[in-house]
């Protein structure tokens, strides 16, 4: 069993609310929604955090914004925000790669 709670998703060792799966990420509700929508995006490929990803990263990250219009499109969503948190200080908790997909409501800037 991996320590690694998205692993345990992407290894279906855990349960979780499947909206998107490819080959290469897996797109969930979360489990604590701060927005009518909020699924998050994953690469199947373990990536602790966007600063750890490399060149050879360049096609995955790309599926990964692709991913999320495409299931905003499906979902026939226009106006959402993405989000990734790198590292503890700006709001990582789960250490592995994730981009937040939240949509429903009004967004303020500069963001909290
Ligand atoms: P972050 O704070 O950017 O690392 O985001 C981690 C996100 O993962 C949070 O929004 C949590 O609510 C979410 N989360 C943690 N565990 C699960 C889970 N088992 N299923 C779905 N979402 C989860």
């Amino acid at each position: 069993m991996s320590e690694n709670i998205f692993l345990k998703i992407i290894n279906k060792e855990i349960p979780a609310d499947i909206v998107y799966e490819d080959d290469k990420v897996l797109a969930f509700n979360d489990i604590s929604p701060q927005a009518p929508t909020h699924i998050l995006i994953i690469p199947k490929k373990e990536i602790r955090k966007l600063h750890d990803s490399n060149e050879g990263d360049c096609e995955l990250l790309g599926h990964l914004m692709l991913a999320a219009k495409k299931i905003m499109a499906d979902k026939q969503i226009k106006h959402y925000r993405l989000v990734i948190n790198n590292g503890s200080e700006a709001g990582q908790t789960v250490f592995h790669l994730h981009l937040h997909i939240l949509a429903g409501r009004d967004f303020g800037w500069p963001p909290g």
